[in-house]
């Protein structure tokens, strides 16, 4: 707790991420007052040019809170995310990127190499006659020009740096942010002690707990799958009840059913619960305790399985759009390149 007329100092940062969860903090209006009447922000990348090396010469812990959000994939967003725990009290890996990878974790799917590949010379849309691709180093005549190295894998924030608190979402909602922003006002004003260490500023229930619709409660049976865009859902059920797939059974509440309320499959931006270790197998196994099952099968058969996947277009961006490097199958390409040897 600081000394009542003395600000707190906090950090927000964005690793490998599209900007959406620095823009999700600006969107918190007001109350972003509460934050700065009790905070100076010694380090924002978005907002404001500060320098590494004045992050460096700071006192070990003197930041009270940093806010890491995006995955880890570069040399930099790994150093900066080793800085801040050095640096700060309290590390919160803020938003589905930090969490569990997110978006950018999809990148598990291939390597440094195919990717550089593939953005340099294979986009039709590039002039790049000679396929340069960017080197971490390169010598020029006034010196070195460095850029951080790609990593093959993208990594979480917990996989590099121990981590305090977990908020989790894409990007989490301006609900969430004010529930955390009121926590560490509350801890500095009044001493009210901050979530304990591990916790997920989210609810422990499931999307489907707060989703409005109505689900068929017995003899739930879907016999084909439709993408969103092939249907029209009924505004009032269940999409799964519908042949649409939801993540909702398999991801945490919290973001008030956002998307299925717009009558929008949730695609799992929250994560999974803490009673599930593999966000994408637990919806597959959710999914198939409900495709093609007759009153009197308890199961579904492999057979079943297989023309249930056959109707996934992607299953890997269906199941594991945000949470790839967290969940138990974390990168596929390796198991791709032995696969062929
Ligand atoms: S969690 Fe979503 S909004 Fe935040 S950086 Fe990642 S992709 Fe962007
Ligand atoms: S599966 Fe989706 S639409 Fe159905 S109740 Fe759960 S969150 Fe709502
Ligand atoms: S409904 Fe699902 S995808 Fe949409 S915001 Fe909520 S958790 Fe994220």
């Amino acid at each position: 707790m600081a000394a009542a007329d003395e600000k707190i100092k906090i950090a927000l940062y964005w690793g490998a991420g599209c900007g959406g969860c620095d823009v999700a903090v600006l969107d918190i209006d007001a109350a972003i007052l509460d934050l700065a009447a009790i905070a100076d922000v010694t380090l924002w990348p978005i907002g404001f040019d500060t320098k590494y090396e004045d992050i460096e010469k700071m006192p070990d812990k003197s930041i009270m809170i940093s806010f890491y959000n995006g995955a880890i994939r570069n040399e930099e967003n790994e150093h900066i995310a080793r800085l801040l725990r050095q640096k700060s009290q309290v590390m919160i890996s803020f938003g589905s990127c930090a969490c569990f990878g997110g978006t950018p974790g999809l990148g598990n799917v291939t390597n440094k190499k195919e990717i550089l590949d593939l953005v340099y010379k294979g986009l039709p849309s590039n002039d790049n006659p000679e396929g340069i691709i960017p080197l971490p180093k390169v010598k020029v005549p006034e010196g070195e020009l460095t850029l951080p190295d790609l990593y093959d894998d993208v990594m979480t924030l917990e996989d590099v740096v121990d981590v305090d608190l977990f908020m989790p979402g894409c990007p989490p909602t301006v609900e969430l942010i004010s529930v955390a922003i009121n926590a560490v006002a509350n801890h500095v004003k009044n001493g009210t002690p901050l979530p304990p260490k591990g916790a997920v500023i989210a609810s422990d229930k499931t999307l489907c707990d707060e989703c409005p619709k109505e689900r068929v409660e017995k003899g739930r049976n879907i016999e084909k799958i439709y993408q969103s865009y092939e249907i029209m859902p009924d505004q009032n059920k269940c999409l799964i009840d519908q042949g649409i797939i939801c993540m909702g059974p398999a991801t945490r509440a919290g973001c008030g059913a956002m998307c299925p309320n717009a009558n929008m499959p949730c695609r799992g931006c929250m994560g999974p619960t803490k009673a599930v270790l593999d966000q994408g197998g637990s919806m597959l196994s959710a999914l198939a305790s409900v495709f093609n099952i007759r009153d009197d099968e308890s199961q579904i058969d492999e057979i079943e399985i297989e023309k249930l996947l056959d109707q996934i277009k992607d299953p890997l961006g269906t199941f594991y759009a945000f949470t790839l490097p967290k969940s138990l199958l974390r990168r596929t390409f390796t198991e791709k390149k032995k696969a062929k040897e």
